[in-house]
């Protein structure tokens, strides 16, 4: 069984050694058994023997952009260092596990430079401020620790304790951000409360490393989210969670190192930490669109913000401190509206109505706005401007790009159109560190029209690698390389794509090929200001050269989150896992029973597809299964198989038990690391354990 995580752990590329591991990967690669006409002298200081300096029109090109962008207003600067009580001294922080949970070492040469010539200039400035990493006053009552993962943590003095907004991805730098805080502000007073701004893994996933779930439980400890918070937590990222995972390879550059010519940062923050995820059920929901209760003794007015950054989330103001807390509904970047690790598109008009009432209702009065990334705003003008300034980015966003798709722009062309307007673009709270203005447009028209540009050859087309053959035929490989070459020398990067990648896509073996697109996407990579294009095409670069690295897979998931599945999405995901052409003929009908929630449900197979239906009981199952769905956890999670609970009496069956071995037969494991490039793919193959465990489902993805 593979996770993203345990993969990329068990990856001897990752980390310091990179450079050397690089080159070990590269020669036991299979795409490195291909040509190796083309050696050129690596880069000095370059990660990758094949990586390239910058071409003189990337130089070019982000020199314009510094000159192009307000240097001038440094006021995130001192907003970013503002109250600063006390920086943190180790730069890495170790898991319970051994390994290194999260290391800003590997982020300190971003501070070395003032300029590096292969980082936009905008995307550095982001990564020097989210280069912050230790303890701050936002104003007294109010404390966060900052750069202890890809999100903020935040302290809330109240009566009787600290209430806590948003503990981070993992455990183990919630701890250390904790004792941080105690050292210094926390007077030793206890977790008094947890909220929970909404459902992505970095606002939650780290709550075991300060509060004992048996104070929840007991209600002595109130965790607080939005409604319907446990349903959309996990429910975003299972059914085509392994699609996900694969995907923010590219998206986070997961196998990128930490270098000029690699990774740089997130935008959000600088990485994702990799220590032990979990979640605690919240005992209190915040269910109407506004209200307003005392926490620890704190008055607060929760604003539920449904479909907009996340399914469920809200905004909490402090009406007392005059405090706006905006979770993750306003940072200092424009967002996603399409999320290029895969999700369902957003609601940009949506998003921008609540920042409009949130404007309205608190804005006007609010001294201090603090935030789940980045930095906090104060004075009541700059809260305003900031808020004015994101409602109008995603509402402009929803509204521009609707009006050009109203005059027949289409999806494939929107991203060369669209603009931001001037005055939201000289705004650094507006620029796109997680969104850009090329993805989030053609988000919103996916959103309104979908897929289709209308032109009927694009409505049933070939597939790439049938498609490319035909263009490559028309001249040969050859002039298509000289051809690309030349455009890449010219500079001309995209068009150069273009060409080149047809001829990988009919001739994945292609090793010269490859390397010229790698070194074609390099270019392309440096000098974009988004982190996620950044990496995209850097990561395509490396795989392109290197080949999808292969490595053992391990085996585990985060109970906590297994936990918070319900057994029908459980059962949506088995038949999503099914191979249906396995399934041919197979014919059953079977009832589970969990008697410990008194859940019921139909389950069938039938013209090789699998349904469930919850409430239901057929009358004369082939099978009938009963299981306590605690004990059901166990086989989900992978630490008992289901063969193991039927033998002990855990698990009971009336009927035809070879059922289960029959679906079994059918399910296939998922392999993170499915080819994206043509002719990059790795020779190892998951081992498959248990069918029935659920751990490849929902792993939890930040955002
Ligand atoms: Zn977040």
């Amino acid at each position: 069984m593979s996770t993203r995580r345990e993969f990329i752990q068990t990856l001897p590329a990752v980390g310091t050694a990179f450079a050397v591991a690089g080159q070990l990967l590269l020669d036991d690669s299979p795409a490195n058994a291909q040509t190796q006409s083309q050696a050129p002298t690596p880069l000095k200081g370059h990660f990758h023997p094949k990586g390239k300096a910058p071409s003189k029109y990337t130089l070019d090109m982000l020199k314009q952009a510094r000159t192009g962008l307000l240097f001038t207003d440094t006021r995130d600067f001192d907003e970013q260092k503002r109250g600063l009580i006390a920086p943190m001294k180790d730069l890495k922080i170790m898991a319970d596990a051994g390994h290194v949970a999260w290391d800003m070492e590997r982020f300190q040469f971003l501070d070395k430079q003032e300029d590096f010539d292969s980082i936009h200039p905008s995307l550095l400035r982001q990564s020097k401020l989210n280069n912050n990493y230790g303890l701050y006053e936002v104003v007294p009552g109010i404390y966060q620790v900052r750069g202890f993962d890809l999100s903020d943590i935040s302290f809330v003095r109240g009566k009787t304790g600290w209430i806590v907004f948003d503990p981070l991805v993992s455990k183990e730098p919630v701890r250390a951000a904790w004792k941080l805080f105690q050292q210094h502000v926390g007077q030793g007073l206890p977790v008094s409360a947890v909220i929970y701004s909404h459902t992505h893994a970095d606002h939650w996933g780290g709550v075991r490393g300060i509060v004992d779930e048996a104070d929840v439980r007991s209600g002595k400890v109130p965790v607080i989210a939005p409604v319907d918070f446990m349903n959309f937590t996990v429910s975003e990222n299972v059914y085509a969670g392994n699609a996900m995972n694969r995907r923010l390879f590219y998206q986070y550059g997961l196998l990128l190192p930490a270098s000029p010519h690699g990774y740089v940062g997130q935008g959000l923050g600088q990485a994702v930490s990799a220590g032990a995820v979990g979640l605690i059920a919240p005992n209190r929901y915040v269910e109407k669109p506004i209200e307003e209760f005392e926490v620890d003794g704190v008055r607060m007015i929760f604003q539920n913000t449904p479909n907009t950054e996340a399914p469920r989330e809200m905004n909490t103001y402090i009406p007392d401190m005059k405090a706006l807390w905006m979770a993750e509904n306003v940072i200092a970047s424009l967002h996603n509206i399409y999320t290029l690790r895969g999700a369902p598109v957003r609601d940009p008009l949506n998003w921008s109505k609540y920042i409009g009432e949130a404007l309205f209702r608190f804005g006007l009065e609010a001294d201090v706005m603090f935030a789940s990334h980045h930095w906090p705003r104060w004075g009541n003008d700059r809260i305003q401007e900031v808020l004015r300034g994101q409602r109008d980015l995603y509402a402009h966003m929803n509204n521009q790009v609707l009006h050009l798709a109203n005059q027949g722009v289409t999806i494939n062309q929107i991203h060369n159109v669209y603009e931001v307007p001037k005055g939201l673009q000289s705004k650094w709270f507006c620029r796109g560190y997680h969104g850009s203005p090329e993805h989030n447009s053609r988000g919103v028209i996916q959103r309104y029209l979908g897929f289709w540009d209308c032109n009927p050859t694009t409505l049933i087309p070939l597939s790439p690698g049938d498609s490319a053959p035909l263009y490559v035929e028309m001249g040969g490989a050859e002039k298509i390389i000289a051809r690309g070459q030349q455009l890449h020398n010219e500079g001309r990067y995209l068009y150069a794509q273009e060409i080149v990648n047809k001829l990988v896509q009919a001739e994945p073996q292609n090793q010269a090929a490859k390397d010229l697109l790698a070194d074609i996407f390099e270019q392309l990579g440096y000098q974009q200001e988004n982190p996620g294009l950044r990496n995209s095409y850097l990561a395509a670069a490396y795989e392109l050269r290197t080949g999808i690295p292969q490595g053992e897979t391990a085996n585990s998931s985060s109970p906590d989150v297994i936990r918070a599945m319900s057994t029908e999405l459980f059962l949506n995901f088995l038949g999503i896992r099914m191979d249906s052409r396995k399934a041919e003929g197979m014919r059953f009908t079977m009832n589970l029973v969990t008697p410990d929630n008194g859940e019921k449900f139909i389950v069938e197979l039938e013209n090789a597809t699998l349904t469930n239906i919850k409430g239901f009981q057929a009358e004369k199952p082939n099978l009938t299964l009963t299981i306590n769905r605690t004990d059901l956890e166990q086989t989900m999670m992978g630490a008992k198989t289901l063969e193991a609970q039927l033998a002990d009496g855990t698990a009971t069956v009336q009927g035809d038990v070879t059922i289960l071995k029959q679906l079994a037969s059918t399910m296939v494991e998922f392999d993170p690391r499915f080819e994206i490039m043509p002719g990059t793919k790795s020779k190892t193959v998951v081992a498959k354990e248990d069918p029935y465990e659920a751990a490849d489902m929902g792993q939890p993805i930040a955002e």
